[in-house]
């Protein structure tokens, strides 16, 4: 067979070869081993290698799978004047020592265009005579066209598989909210299109995801200053790591409203990102990006959909008449169950105090009383909410809580109040537990006032307006109760000695004025022991519950040996007591009665007395 010969059977292999394998998802080293078949059979070469031609460079085959070949490429402007022959170089001293087991070059471009390849091999008899002749450019030419082929062919096969990784994980965007699965998708498809080279997550600690080996808590205090600037910024940057032979490629996880976290490659030094690689990587990421935004609003909605419920049921229940001390009760539980912090108060002004109303624990009593004395300060200044995530630095490091939030409770303009919460850990109520409290704290406001107006209003009716005692309308409540609940019960009923005289001695206002200072004196000393009322004219009773007759009878005594003393101009009075107990249980009429019989008594027989 002359060199022509062989030439065209070489074409007429490489076109069964192409025939063959074309379509089938061979990597760069297989296509070489089907060529290397050729070159064996046609010039007995038994050993050689091919470089590719990349950036101003030949690399090995397998350049990407150990550390050493990196230092083994061979730098085109190192050779290009030492070629004796347009496509041979035969001098390979001057490559790395690695290729010293082979004793020529041949090059496939390099003259008119940029190389393609550079094929190592060991001379045999049938080569050196076989390139001595002009068939070996019709070689280079055939071999050239051959590698551009196959060059590309691998390149879209890529291109596909990284398209169809890219769908994959776009669809599944489309198809579920299911973070955790996006995200394992995202890493499969990094690791399957760069399989050596190390993918990792950095995500924005607002994602609460768990964290692993590929998923990391993106944290400003330990992260790179590339990574922070990357994230900050959006734009793809590369850091080289102190020491090693490696760098990170920081690809920012962008949606269309902010950045989640960054996407991190690393990769050995010499490894280069081509344009297309690098906008894949850009891809995933921003589809990923996107997905987190999308759940992030869709769990938001859901979280406004409870919020508002939440909003909506208590600001219903507590507009249902209930009592103030109800409606604590009922708010603290809704704040438990919203915040689950550690302490609840809240705290109602009352006559310029600040009243703590109810709390869990009695820390606000001791220890607690600094964070009061705090929030009520705060409240006098202001109307704001009060919002703190840290006490302790902020404020006073020894005390038990670090994370306060307090929303004043408002009633006509005025702070009229607050409410407040507590938590130990720094940063644990967020300011969407914030906003939510402030909402609910506003629309149960009015709720709190009218309860107080309520409160007041029930005052207004149950009180007598001159004496401020109860009326008797409350006293009839409060005996008829005392009679069912409790075992007895003393009844006094007072009367002023003379008084039609004393008003026509000093006039109607001086009798007004001195029922008033008898009934102020009569409920300093009746105390909580029972009620006072004001029984019609002036007249007045006064009920005991569970006091036996003797003791109810000291209580009387006192006040008609007080009251001469304590009034101006001195008065006295006359009093009637009665008494029942289990054994002796009449209803209420016959103990008023008694009461009065025995007051005629006294009347009776010299005024001034107590009978019984
Ligand atoms: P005694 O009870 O000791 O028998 O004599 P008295 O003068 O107190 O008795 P009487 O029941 O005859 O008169 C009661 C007087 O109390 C009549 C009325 O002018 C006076 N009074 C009743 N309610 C009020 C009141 O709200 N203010 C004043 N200033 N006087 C009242
Ligand atoms: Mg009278
Ligand atoms: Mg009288």
């Amino acid at each position: 067979m002359n060199n022509d010969e062989t030439l065209i059977h070489i074409k007429a292999n490489l076109i069964d070869i192409w025939n063959e394998c074309g379509t089938k998802p061979l990597v760069a080293e297989e296509w070489f081993a089907l060529f290397q078949g050729i070159i064996q059979r046609y010039f007995d070469i038994q050993t050689s290698e091919l470089l590719l031609f990349q950036y101003e460079t030949f690399i090995p085959l397998n350049f990407h799978h150990s550390n050493d070949l990196k230092f083994q490429t061979i730098r085109w402007t190192d050779i290009r004047e030492k070629m004796e022959n347009p496509v041979l170089l035969k001098n390979l001293t001057i490559l790395p020592p690695r290729y010293s087991i082979y004793e020529e070059a041949f090059l496939f471009g390099g003259k008119e265009e940029e190389p393609v390849a550079m094929l190592l091999i060991q001379a045999t008899p049938a080569w050196e005579e076989f390139r001595e002749s002009d068939a070996i450019y019709g070689l280079e030419e055939v071999i050239r066209h051959f590698i551009h082929t196959v060059k590309k062919q691998i390149f879209m096969r890529q291109q596909e598989k990284q398209y169809r990784d890219l769908f994959t994980v776009t669809e599944m965007v489309h198809a579920t909210m299911d973070i955790d699965r996006i995200l394992e998708a995202v890493l499969h498809a990094m690791d399957s299109s760069f399989p050596r080279l190390k993918t990792e997550l950095v995500l924005a600690n607002d994602q609460n995801r768990q964290t692993n080996r590929k998923v990391k808590l993106f944290d400003y205090s330990s992260e790179r200053e590339k990574a922070i600037e990357a994230y900050v910024s959006g734009e793809v940057l590369f850091d080289p790591l102190e020491n090693e032979e490696m760098y990170i490629m920081h690809v920012p996880i962008k949606g269309r409203q902010g950045i989640y976290g960054l996407l991190k490659v690393y990769a050995l030094n010499d490894y280069f990102f081509s344009k297309r690689q690098k906008e894949f990587i850009q891809m995933l990421a921003h589809t990923f990006g996107n997905a987190l935004e999308k759940a992030k609003l869709y769990h938001q909605s859901h979280r406004l959909i409870s919020d508002l419920q939440l909003i909506n049921e208590t600001s219903h229940k507590m507009n249902t008449s209930m009592k103030m001390d109800e409606m604590v009760y009922f708010l603290e539980q809704q704040l438990e169950k919203s915040f689950q912090p550690s302490e609840i108060c809240f705290v109602f002004i009352e006559d310029e105090e600040w009243d703590v109303t109810t709390t869990k624990s009695p820390f606000f009593m001791n220890e607690g009383k600094e964070y009061l004395d705090f929030v009520s300060s705060h409240f006098l200044k202001t109307n704001e909410a009060l919002f703190l995530a840290d006490y302790h630095s902020k404020v006073n490091p020894h005390l038990p809580y670090a994370s306060l939030m307090a929303q004043p409770l408002m009633d006509r303009g005025e702070v009229a109040g607050y409410c407040l919460v507590l938590h130990e850990n720094p940063y644990y109520f967020s300011f969407d537990s914030h906003k939510l409290m402030q909402s609910l704290i506003q629309h149960c406001s009015l709720a709190f006032s009218n309860a107080k107006l309520r409160l007041q209003l029930q005052e207004l009716v149950d009180r007598d307006h001159l004496t401020g005692l109860y009326a008797r309308s409350y006293l009839d409540k409060y005996f008829s109760q005392s009679l069912e609940n409790d075992t007895e019960g003393a009844f006094l009923l007072l009367d002023i000695d003379n008084f039609k005289h004393v008003n026509d001695t000093y006039g109607h206002q001086m009798g007004d004025q001195l029922l008033c200072q008898i009934s102020s004196l009569i409920k300093k000393l009746v105390g909580n022991r029972g009620i006072s009322a004001r029984w019609g004219g002036e007249e007045l009773a006064i009920y005991l519950p569970n006091h036996s007759l003797e003791d109810g009878s000291l209580v009387a005594t006192n006040i008609l040996q007080s009251i001469p003393t304590h009034t101006s101009p001195s008065i006295t009075v006359s009093g009637g007591i009665s008494h029942w107990n289990q054994l002796n249980k009449p209803d209420m009429k016959d103990i008023f009665q008694s009461a009065d019989k025995a007051l005629y008594k006294a009347k009776n027989s010299g005024k001034n007395k107590l009978c019984i």
